[in-house]
């Protein structure tokens, strides 16, 4: 049986295997610095959800993505479309419910863009209340920070919005659409600060400032892309891939629990 969800038939989902590990890739459209389009994050996210498809096609069900994320703070840059935190809790939670009703009771939600985390975290922890099933949500680049540090070319604050990270990757699976040539070196890491960091695989998050993307970056860039090439890339994208699907053996293995009302 095929692991991809739009081309099955309904007679096809009534016999699956409902320990498959659902992914839903959310991502978002928005800008990539000068170099990059606008479908980044959803080009990278299906990238590697369809990898961990292929390393693991009778374990997965990889949906069709949902291509909008949460960055109304992006608006400044031309073309981002942006969905309320609210709406998109509501929208991921109606898509986690029709699965859980055919049956479903695996589902990865597959994050590709950086403030879709917390709204995702969300969405997952409702879905968990409403349906007594598992759900986990998870941003990939978290899934191999350790690796990504491996082979990064970059210094701390080289990876976070458009930078090496994803520039390598998108080198490697569509060259065409990458601009290298465009990209500046806009790592915005202050080496005094104890808690602020955007690097993606270096720690970031502990505290967070969330600023508007304009105010942060002239041309919408946050890392460096300029170091970016495609075979780091590639590398990238296997990294992504295999601690991807190690994440998924273990969301089978999970053991279903049941609740105990303790009134
Ligand atoms: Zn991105």
């Amino acid at each position: 049986m095929t692991p991809e969800y739009g081309k099955l038939t309904w007679e096809e989902v009534r016999d699956a295997d409902k320990d498959r590990v659902v992914i839903l890739n959310v991502s978002a459209t928005e800008d990539h610095g000068p170099h990059m389009p606008l479908d980044t994050d959803t080009v990278l996210g299906m990238a590697v959800a369809n990898g961990v498809a292929k390393m693991a096609p009778d374990e997965v069900f990889v949906m069709p993505p949902i291509a909008y994320g949460f960055n109304e703070h992006h608006k400044d840059f031309p073309g981002v479309i942006w969905i309320q935190p609210e709406t998109l809790i509501a929208f991921v939670t109606d898509i986690t419910a029709s699965l859980a009703h055919h049956g479903f009771r695996r589902i990865l939600l597959l994050n590709s863009h950086g403030s879709n985390h917390p709204v995702l975290d969300l969405a997952a922890r409702k879905t968990v209340i409403a349906n007594e099933i598992i759900c986990v949500s998870a941003s990939y680049w978290n899934l191999c920070a350790d690796r990504i540090n491996e082979h990064r070319m970059s210094e701390i604050g080289g990876i976070a919005h458009a930078g090496e990270f994803e520039a390598a990757m998108y080198m490697h699976l569509q060259p065409e659409f990458v601009h290298i040539e465009k990209s500046t070196n806009q790592n915005k890491h202050n080496p005094s600060s104890k808690f602020f960091n955007l690097d993606l695989a270096k720690g970031g998050g502990k505290a967070m400032l969330m600023r508007w993307w304009s105010e942060a970056s002239p041309d919408g860039t946050m890392g460096d892309p300029t170091v970016a090439d495609p075979e780091t890339g590639a590398k990238f994208l296997q990294a992504a891939i295999e601690e991807t699907t190690a994440l998924v053996r273990e969301i089978r293995a999970l053991p279903i629990l049941a609740r105990e009302d303790h009134h």
